[in-house]
């Protein structure tokens, strides 16, 4: 929204979960019929990080599939220009050679932590690439990288692991804890892409790009989880000790991005990784979401 709005489009068509249900069928039919969106960004989805997805697979996967059946339905009934379908790294297989270029989609087992999630993100993308096929609709699909910034889900129990690391490392310094409990070994390699450069690339896509293939969205570079801990403990100020706990899962082990058909559109992130991390901690703290 703060994308589009600054980029001057000013005819935008929103709908919170409040007043319309994606996973209700009639109530998205009704919408499109009403509204007549020319160009939709299909962002809406059941996310959440490592544990959330291990406690909630049923509903990971039952709302993921509803929402992407009912809004690209829909959007090929009312004859919607384009659409644009954010995927997720994660639709890759568990074992696949990096960095990760979009060929390598359905060539092998997925990473287990989150398959029901990543079966829903591909049928979503299958769905977009039959329906341009038989209907001959322009539906594009992107997977971004792991998203953070600001509006991001700071709850511990169920966000990704930067929110989750902010939070955690900004409460242990006002609370003079000794130390903070990270999950899993640290070893994981994790990409991280600001919330601003995503919806510049997409806004970005959705005027450039039309076509079948799948599109990643990424940096290109990744890094340790415990070096992502150095970079926001050095941020929020924060000396304590770091605390693995091994018995979380350390989901895999890596999933970087190779963003080279990206980068040939003419499309490259501008947020650095530090730089994005201090527009969210001063966000957090300008907002009071953190005390
Ligand atoms: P993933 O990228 O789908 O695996 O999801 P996450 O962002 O939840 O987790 C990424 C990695 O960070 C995993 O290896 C987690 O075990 C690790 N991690 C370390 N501490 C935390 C934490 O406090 N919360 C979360 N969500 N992950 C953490």
């Amino acid at each position: 929204m703060r994308t589009l709005s600054s980029a001057g489009y000013a005819n935008l068509i929103v709908r919170d979960r409040g007043e319309l249900d994606l996973c209700h069928q009639q109530a998205v039919q009704d919408f499109f019929a009403s509204e007549r969106p020319e160009y939709v960004f299909l962002a809406a989805a059941k996310v959440g990080g490592i544990q959330a997805n291990f406690q909630y697979p049923a509903e990971f996967i039952y709302e993921n599939v509803m929402i992407e059946a009912n809004v690209i339905h829909a959007s090929y009934q009312s004859a919607v220009k384009k659409l644009l379908f954010l995927g997720s790294s994660c639709i890759y297989p568990r074992a696949c050679a990096q960095p990760i270029k979009e060929e390598y989609l359905l060539t092998g087992a997925l990473e287990v932590t989150n398959e029901p999630y990543a079966i829903a993100k591909i049928a979503g993308i299958t769905m977009c690439q039959a329906y341009n096929r038989q209907y001959g609709t322009s539906f594009i699909s992107c997977m971004p990288t792991n998203i953070y910034g600001i509006h991001d889900n700071f709850n511990v129990h169920t966000s990704h692991v930067l929110p989750a690391l902010l939070l955690k490392i900004h409460n242990a310094k006002g609370a003079g804890a000794e130390q903070v409990v990270v999950w899993g070994t640290g070893k994981p390699y994790r990409e991280f892409l600001y919330v601003d450069d995503l919806a510049d690339a997409c806004l970005f896509l959705m005027n450039k790009y039309s076509g079948n293939e799948i599109i990643n969205i990424g940096t290109g570079q990744d890094l340790m989880i415990a070096d992502l801990v150095c970079i926001i403990k050095e941020i929020v100020g924060y000396e304590g000790q770091i605390v693995y706990d091994v018995s979380k899962p350390d989901g895999t082990l890596r999933k970087q991005l190779n963003v080279e058909k990206l980068h040939k559109l003419g499309w490259s992130a501008a947020t650095s990784l530090a730089e994005g991390i201090q527009k969210t901690y001063d966000w957090c703290l300008k907002t009071g979401i953190f005390e």
